[in-house]
């Protein structure tokens, strides 16, 4: 149907691949967040030879911004010839750090076997590639289209987007009437359309006891052993409540269509740090706990933190002494674009015409940017697509199939032409 703009595609295959591997050159690694600026400057140059108007946005004075390592947004946009709606295509810049285990230098960008090798491969600069090749392409053989399309370079996402796409979306960058649809090309694998994620309730729980000598623990009070009943009462009531919770979201993998908890850390008694190795010799008078619980559509934060709170009251009655803490330290609502929402069907087009075949719908167990899109952008035309195979994010010798990236650089394109011209030819 639209073969000019596909054979277009498959004729960047070369440059597809260049520029996946140059993004990875830039090792914008996140703690701290390494090289932001020279990569958005990267993206920013190549958008501006095609007519982009591009814009650097620091997010100022967001967490872990300074001016070692600033917090370095690319945003670019090109208004078409006539009005129309606007396609936003997103992707984070960062990436997390390599770790252990590699048998390839993981920010050397390595081509070979039909991959492109390095940390971000698939998470998500096979992403960006795909998507800024799937406009290039558009762009050539359709150059009179209406609307207008956006690509970003974000930040931070993998910390939590807070100096990326939560700050753009405080400043408006992702509202109507300014964008209307955005695409995320997180690797949720080339076939699958990712309308959301699960919610998020991160809280730290403490417990508190009172200092002794610890050759006389029955003159102070235990805060470790009050946090030892806290995980006692934990396993015998609340993980199997949580385990009977299904969702209805087709969330993958199917582990995670139910309610999970994680708990993340555990710190009790006084620190061991002036005398590495040696044992505090004190009662603990304070035992911290974070907790990083996943929610569902179908529950409500308020109930997700009473189910925690009813039992930590309920040992306040119970046991002796028992006193505790708690506090929020993050909060995400669960979202789901609706199926039928405009970029949802425009994708589920493309990945018809190119696979000759339905789209999976997918829930994504963890949460991304999207969060920010919907809850300060207000914008619910939202949905994560693009290549790479999830499991391979943040693991050593990650990797993208050049195929994998043409195809859904393809889908891609075909969806931009049904939201900006109808799909027509
Ligand atoms: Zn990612």
């Amino acid at each position: 149907m639209t073969d000019r703009l596909l054979h277009g595609i498959d004729a960047r295959t070369d440059d597809l691949v260049a520029l996946t591997a140059d993004l990875i050159r830039f090792p914008t690694v996140n703690p701290p967040g390494e090289a932001y600026r020279p990569c958005a400057e990267y993206i920013a140059e190549r958008l501006k030879k095609r007519g982009f108007e591009t814009e650097l946005v620091r997010g100022e004075g967001t967490p872990g911004d300074n001016d070692r390592y600033p917090r370095v947004n690319v945003v670019a946009r090109f208004d078409g010839r006539t009005p129309g709606p606007t396609v936003h295509f997103n992707s984070h810049i960062d990436v997390v750090e390599a770790g252990e285990g590699w048998t390839v230098d993981p920010f050397a960008g390595v081509v070979k076997d039909g991959r492109v090798y390095g940390r971000g491969a698939c998470d998500m600069k096979g992403g960006l590639a795909a998507s800024i090749i799937a406009v290039e392409a558009f762009m050539d053989a359709y150059p009179d289209f209406p609307g207008a399309i956006e690509i970003s370079g974000t930040v931070d996402e993998e910390s939590g987007g807070f100096g990326g796409v939560a700050y753009l979306a405080s400043k408006g960058y992702f509202s109507k009437p300014k964008v209307d649809h955005v695409i995320i090309p997180e690797p949720l694998n080339k076939d699958r359309i990712c309308l959301g994620h699960r919610g998020v309730w991160w809280a730290e729980i403490e417990t508190l006891g009172e200092i002794a000598h610890g050759s006389m623990p029955f003159l102070g009070d235990n805060a470790v052993r009050h946090m030892g009943a806290v995980l006692a009462a934990f396993e015998a009531d609340l993980f199997p409540a949580l385990d009977k919770k299904q969702t209805s979201m087709p969330v993958v993998p199917e582990g995670a269509r139910r309610s999970t908890m994680n708990i993340n850390s555990i710190h009790g008694g006084q620190t061991e740090d002036f005398r590495p190795g040696l044992p505090s010799p004190n009662v603990p008078d304070s035992c911290r706990l974070t907790i990083d619980r996943r929610f569902l559509l179908e529950e409500r934060i308020d109930e997700v933190k009473r189910e925690v709170t009813d039992i930590l009251d309920r040992l306040k009655r119970e046991r002796a002494r028992f006193d505790y803490r708690i506090r929020d330290v993050m909060e995400v609502q669960p979202t789901m674009t609706e199926r039928d929402a405009p970029v949802v069907k425009a994708v589920a087009e493309g990945i018809m015409q190119v696979f000759e075949r339905e789209p999976a719908y997918v829930i994504s167990p963890g949460t991304y940017d999207q969060k920010h899109v919907a809850r300060i952008g207000h914008l619910f035309d939202c949905i994560a697509y693009g290549p790479g195979i999830l499991d391979l994010a943040h693991r050593p010798d990650e990797w993208v199939g050049i195929d994998d990236m043409v195809q859904s650089a393809k889908v891609m394109a075909i969806g931009l032409n049904v939201l900006l011209r109808g799909g027509a030819r």
